[in-house]
C-alpha cells in the first residue's frame, strides 16, 4: 500500500486525504521534511498558492520539496497545488516562489470575476464518463513544454496535465465525492 502524503501548510488537506484513504492508500498530512521522506507520493492542494509558498519557506520545505520532487517523487497539485507545480506564473503576486518541475505557465486566477468559481462536466483523457469539475478561484494553463500532456480543457485552456511522474489539475477532485482523478495519481504512485 503506497504512502501519500498531503501538503498540509495550508488548504483543503482533509479532503484529500478523506479521498485518498477510501481508495485503500495510507494518507498523512505533510508539515515537516521527515513526513516529506515518508511520502512514495505527495499531494499539494487548493488554498492560496502565495499563502502556501511563504510557509513552505518558513518551515523550511521549499527545498526539500524541490529535491523530492525533482528526484521523481510522483506528485499531485490541484489548484493552487498547480500553481506551486508549475515553473512559470502569470499574475503571481510580486516574487511569488514555486517549488517548479512542471513545464508549464499556469495565470492565476484565470477566470476572472464573473465566474470565479463555477462547476463543469469535463472530459478527461483516460476516463471513460465526465469529470464533475469545481473551479474556485481557479487558475489556467497558458502554454506547456514539450513533455507535458494536456489531459482536459475549459474555456480553451489545458486545466489538466501530465508530465512524467507530475500531474495537476485547475480543478478540485477532492471535491464532490468522485475519486477517479485521485485514482489515476495512485495508479502513477504505484507504478501501475
Ligand atoms: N486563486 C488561488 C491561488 O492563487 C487558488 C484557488 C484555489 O486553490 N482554490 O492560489
Amino acid at each position: 500500500m503506497p504512502a501519500i502524503g498531503v501538503l498540509a501548510l495550508q488548504g483543503d488537506v482533509r479532503e484529500h486525504v478523506a479521498t485518498l484513504t477510501g481508495l485503500g492508500v495510507e494518507a498523512f498530512g505533510v508539515r515537516r521534511s521527515s513526513e516529506l521522506d515518508r511520502c512514495d507520493g505527495l499531494v499539494i492542494p487548493g488554498g492560496e498558492s502565495t499563502t502556501i509558498a511563504k510557509l513552505a519557506r518558513i518551515f523550511e520545505l521549499l527545498e526539500p520539496l524541490r529535491e523530492r520532487i525533482g528526484a521523481g517523487m510522483p506528485t499531485f497539485g490541484t489548484c493552487a497545488g498547480m500553481i506551486l507545480l508549475a515553473d512559470r506564473i502569470v499574475d503571481g503576486t510580486a516574487g511569488q516562489e514555486t517549488i517548479g518541475g512542471l513545464d508549464i505557465t499556469v495565470r492565476r486566477n484565470a477566470f476572472g470575476r464573473q465566474v470565479d468559481s463555477f462547476e463543469e462536466d469535463l472530459d478527461v483523457r483516460g476516463l471513460p464518463e465526465p469529470v464533475h469539475a469545481f473551479f474556485i478561484r481557479a487558475p489556467w494553463v497558458e502554454q506547456v513544454g514539450d513533455s507535458v500532456e494536456v489531459l482536459a480543457s475549459a474555456a480553451g485552456h489545458p486545466v489538466a496535465v501530465r508530465q512524467e511522474h507530475l500531474l495537476a489539475t485547475s480543478f478540485h477532485p477532492e471535491v464532490g465525492g468522485d475519486a477517479r482523478v485521485h485514482g489515476v495519481f495512485v495508479d502513477m504512485v504505484a507504478g501501475r
